[in-house]
């Protein structure tokens, strides 16, 4: 059955590339009717951010997406954070000791740094692989009780994976076909260090399998990993998941991966959520008044597809649709612009009533209490709005009278123009069913029995009661605004 993982390390805020490895995740498990399941993978101590681990459940709850089994939730293989398994990995270690896949290294910092420098100086890279291995005395070579008595005498060690020499290993990944390896590339890994931690590359592996996992579905930077993990299974003599790895996402303009100095640059979030530190704040999706469909949507198509021109996916949809042999191997572009037309598809999706609420409290936020029918506000002005936060800007009027006077629009402001606006206060005040389509009627009258041209009184009427010749149609203002405040704005624009 199908059990797959999100195994993010808790260094730092969920990165969008994060989310959609969760997101495909969970797509996955959910197809086929499995299990996704949330690591943490907190082996690496001095990586540690305090409040990561939050953000990354509140993230994935945001988004509709979070984990049938994770800390404190049907911890059926738990613990799920690493650094509670701690002692368990040591015997893996050891496993691997026993059974000559794995050797205590000696070196010093010092000594690693020569070599390094010394590879360098001839133009190569330095490169931890059978070579050294084989010359340093102070690895393969010492005996067992020799490198008992260096531990004993508190010397520092790390156990290595001892990687075999001339093989090309031939893999396969879902999304890349096969892809071979030459294991005299590879260098031989850290896997346990004398801390008492485990790497990120036997806590992996140990957890993969005795967390049942089925395929592992991960980012692009990982796939140099791939031939390493091949070997540790095959070292421990169990059967290696099968593996996906997806494409890179791309920077919007120019080459490369997307980075947060993208998002800064351009004034896109690279985060679903806002994240607080003494630095700053980076800002978030939610925040910025994404809905988490839109967010879900737009990450969804950020490498895959279902072959037809069809973009909005509901997350049930995505579920039914999900394949991962449609994932396609180049890199995604990252389009801030599109990600702003999805969350507008969404916005129009909803009803009046509930963008109305959303509305409702924006405006609580900005000190606006109003008697105004918000509903039928949001229904005038949500097909310009990409964002809810947006409607103020869109519809303040409505609320409060102008402060100022669009300059431009204000040349139109003739002699003749406060006598006019007297006149319409009058014809105003005869109304008495208020409604727009009574107002235009009877307003159109006027003009026309007296032969006053529109263009005289409508556009100065508008800059009065709006400020500017924007907004909506200009009936549906005055009924919404009312009688009173209607010839209020008027009288303050001629005084
Ligand atoms: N802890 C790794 C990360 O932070 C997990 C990589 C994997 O999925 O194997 O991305």
């Amino acid at each position: 059955s199908v059990r797959v993982r999100f195994a993010p390390s808790p260094t730092g805020p969920l990165h969008i590339g994060g989310v959609r490895t969760a997101l495909f995740n969970y797509l996955f498990a959910k197809k086929h009717g499995g299990t996704f399941y949330l690591r943490i993978e907190d082996t690496d101590q001095t990586r540690f951010v305090p409040g990561a681990e939050a953000y990354i459940f509140e993230a994935l709850e945001w988004l509709g997406i979070a984990p049938d089994e994770t800390v404190g939730k049907n911890e059926k293989f738990g613990p799920y954070r690493q650094s509670e398994r701690k002692a368990m990995y040591q015997q893996y270690a050891d496993q691997l000791i026993n059974s000559g896949w794995a050797y205590y290294a000696f070196d010093t910092a010092e000594s690693l740094d020569a070599m390094r420098k010394e590879a360098e100086a001839n133009g190569k890279t330095f490169i931890y692989n059978h070579s050294v291995r084989e010359q340093l005395d102070n690895s393969l070579t010492v005996s067992r009780e020799k490198v008992t008595e260096r531990i004993a005498a508190g010397e520092q060690y790390v156990i290595r994976f001892k990687t075999p020499v001339n093989e090309i290993l031939e893999l396969k990944d879902i999304i890349r076909g096969d892809i071979k390896f030459d294991t005299n590339l590879l260098d031989d890994k850290v896997l346990f260090k004398s801390d008492g931690m485990p790497t990120y590359h036997l806590a992996n592996i140990v957890d993969d399998h005795l967390m049942e996992t089925s395929h592992v579905i991960r980012g692009e930077e990982w796939l140099p990993s791939l031939p390493l993990h091949h070997l540790l299974y095959k070292a421990f003599g169990w059967n290696a998941p099968e593996f996906a790895h997806l494409p890179l996402i791309l920077k919007p303009i120019g080459n490369g991966k997307l980075s947060k100095r993208d998002g800064d640059k351009m004034g896109f979030p690279v985060f679903p959520l806002e994240w607080k530190t003494e630095e700053g704040i980076s800002s978030g999706y939610r925040e910025n008044g994404f809905f988490p469909e839109a967010v879900v949507n737009f990450l969804a198509l950020l490498g895959w597809n279902d072959g037809t021109e069809q973009e909005i996916f509901s997350l049930e949809e995505l579920v039914q649709k999900f394949d991962l042999n449609r994932i396609h191997k180049a890199g995604a572009k990252f389009d801030p612009e599109k990600n702003k037309w999805f969350n507008h598809q969404y916005l129009i999706g909803k009803s009046d009533k509930e963008l109305a609420i959303s509305f409702s409290t924006d405006l609580e936020k900005r000190g606006v209490s109003t008697t105004i029918d918000l509903e039928r506000v949001v229904s005038l002005i949500k097909e310009r709005a990409n964002f809810v936060t947006e409607f103020w800007d869109l519809s303040d009027y409505f609320f409060e009278a102008p402060t100022s006077y669009d300059e431009k629009a204000a040349k139109n402001w003739k002699e003749e123009t406060p006598g006019l606006m007297q006149q319409v206060i009058s014809e105003l005040e005869k109304i008495e069913d208020f409604t727009s389509a009574n107002i235009e009627t009877l307003l159109k009258e006027w003009m026309t029995t007296n032969e006053i041209g529109m263009g005289k009184v409508m556009q100065p009427l508008r800059l009065s009661l709006v400020g500017a010749l924007k907004g909506s149609h200009l009936f549906d203002i005055i009924e919404m605004i009312g009688k009173a405040e209607t010839v209020k704005r008027i009288e303050k624009a001629i005084a």
